[in-house]
């Protein structure tokens, strides 16, 4: 307790945006843990925990943003200085040999050895305690691969206790663990932090079990920071439907007071797709891959997204359903039917903004341009500036005169995704972006 006072934040993301390929797995995620705090990082599977973990860990570099271990940049910090600052407990290991468990433990000294120097009495015995601090202590001689899944998460977790880290970071370290092993390993987590001072950071899958025992829950959804507090401020009916779609009642823990969810069933909707905030639904409408890097970028930014109308096998459907962005779809090169417009439509008449991407436009898919037209008087409507070349109207002028309605309706230009992005933030009420456009996204 009296070591909770640093010169440092043990830990401190900002603006953080991480990408696998297109994907943005952490999306501007900024976040300080103080020393002695245990925080839990909660969210829908592929929400971006380990992805979050893996970047404090050093091992994934953000796109953009900055991650700092103890007031250093953690990229830059030697990989065996790292290891004695934090110690892993990941999800799952599978040692490639079979060493007895006992070895195992004691790895967790050698980022504290100099080159050439062999383990001293004192890392032995700590290796020894650690283990039957974990209830594995008659089991030293086992081998690592010999032992059970909930064994093994046990070992690990010595491991990276007999570290000796100030800071200790934990990815579903209870997904193999029985309850009573549960409750064990996040009561020995939690004593660590309060009583030692341990900086922790848990992704827990179990929101309860982190309200029980976690000093703060943070939730990702889309790789966005959703929620951040303590868990009473944090566990609410809502929440559960929003981020994981599923109706609860909250209740409280008769004897401490602490309240818990009671899960009972999935939502017919699922959740909602908000990326976290709920800035939209912009509706964008497209065609022949026109509006695939706007979609990408509106999806990346944050904002809730529908597409449409569309022809199936069209580039600009299938970024659509990549993103898990609805859309209304026709059967290719047919004209827009009757349904296909009707929920059209209603996807425009749901949206709080909606784009007209420069897509080439012919008889078949003309009706796009019709139906965004009474819509624009009460609808924020952004039209992307056409090239001079490529020709794209293949109607004898009448989707020329449709643009200039929408235009001359309200419609306002806009001359590329940035721009784009920029004027939406505004007319949604949304702060502008301070770190700019991302690297990966900008068009010069
Ligand atoms: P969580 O731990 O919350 O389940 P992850 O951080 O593992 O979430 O994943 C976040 C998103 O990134 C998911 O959509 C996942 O499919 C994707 N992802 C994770 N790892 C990779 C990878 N190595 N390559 C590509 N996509 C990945
Ligand atoms: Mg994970």
């Amino acid at each position: 307790m009296s070591e909770t006072r640093g010169p440092a934040v043990p830990l401190r993301m900002r603006d953080v945006t991480v990408r696998y390929g297109e994907l943005a797995a952490l999306r501007d995620l900024s976040l300080d843990v103080r020393a002695g705090e245990f925080v839990a990082l909660a969210g829908p599977n592929g929400s971006g925990k380990t992805t979050l973990l893996r970047v404090l860990l050093g091992f994934l570099s953000p796109a953009s943003g900055r991650a700092e271990l103890l007031g250093e940049d953690i990229e830059r910090i030697p990989i065996r200085e790292r290891a004695r600052r934090v110690a892993w407990v990941p999800q799952e290991e599978s040692p490639r040999d079979d060493v007895p468990i006992f070895e195992y433990v004691l790895y967790g000294r050698h980022s504290h050895l100099g080159r050439l120097e062999s383990e001293s009495s004192r890392d032995r015995a700590l290796a020894m305690e650690m283990l039957a601090s974990v209830g594995l202590a008659d089991r030293a001689g086992d081998g690592i691969l010999s032992i059970s899944g909930g064994e093994r998460q046990r070992a690990i977790l010595a491991r990276a206790l007999a570290q000796e880290a100030p800071v200790l970071l934990l990815d579903e370290p209870t997904s193999h663990l029985d309850i009573g092993h549960q409750l064990d390993l996040l009561e020995r987590v939690r004593s660590l932090s309060h009583d030692r001072g341990v900086t922790v950071v848990a992704a827990l899958h179990d929101l309860n079990l982190a309200a029980r025992f976690a000093d703060r829950i943070v939730v990702l959804s889309h790789g966005r920071l959703y929620a951040d507090g303590t868990p009473s401020s944090i566990l609410s009916e809502e929440l559960l439907a929003r981020v994981w779609g599923v109706a609860a009642d909250l209740r409280r823990d008769p004897r401490t007071g602490a309240p818990y969810l009671l899960p009972h069933r999935v939502l017919p909707s699922g959740p909602p797709p908000t990326n976290g905030f709920a800035a939209g639904p912009v509706h964008v409408v497209g065609g022949g891959g026109a509006a695939s890097p706007t979609l990408r970028r509106l999806v990346d930014e944050g904002f809730v997204v529908s597409a449409g109308a569309l022809h199936l096998l069209d580039t600009d459907t299938e970024t659509a359903e990549a993103l898990g962005v609805p859309s209304a779809v026709e059967i290719p090169f047919a004209p827009l039917g009757p349904e296909v417009r009707a929920r059209h439509r209603e996807l425009l008449g749901a949206a709080r903004a909606i784009v007209v991407t420069a897509f080439a436009v012919g008889p078949s898919n003309l009706a796009n341009l019709e139906d965004v037209v009474p819509f624009v008087d009460r609808t924020p409507t952004f039209v992307l500036e056409r090239p001079a070349a490529p020709p794209w109207d293949f109607t004898a002028g009448a989707a020329t005169r449709l643009v200039d309605e929408i235009r001359s309706g309200g419609g306002r230009s806009v001359a590329s995704v940035d721009e784009l992005v920029d004027r939406l933030r505004v007319a949604l009420g949304l702060p502008r972006s301070s770190a700019g456009p991302s690297p990966a996204a900008a068009t010069g």
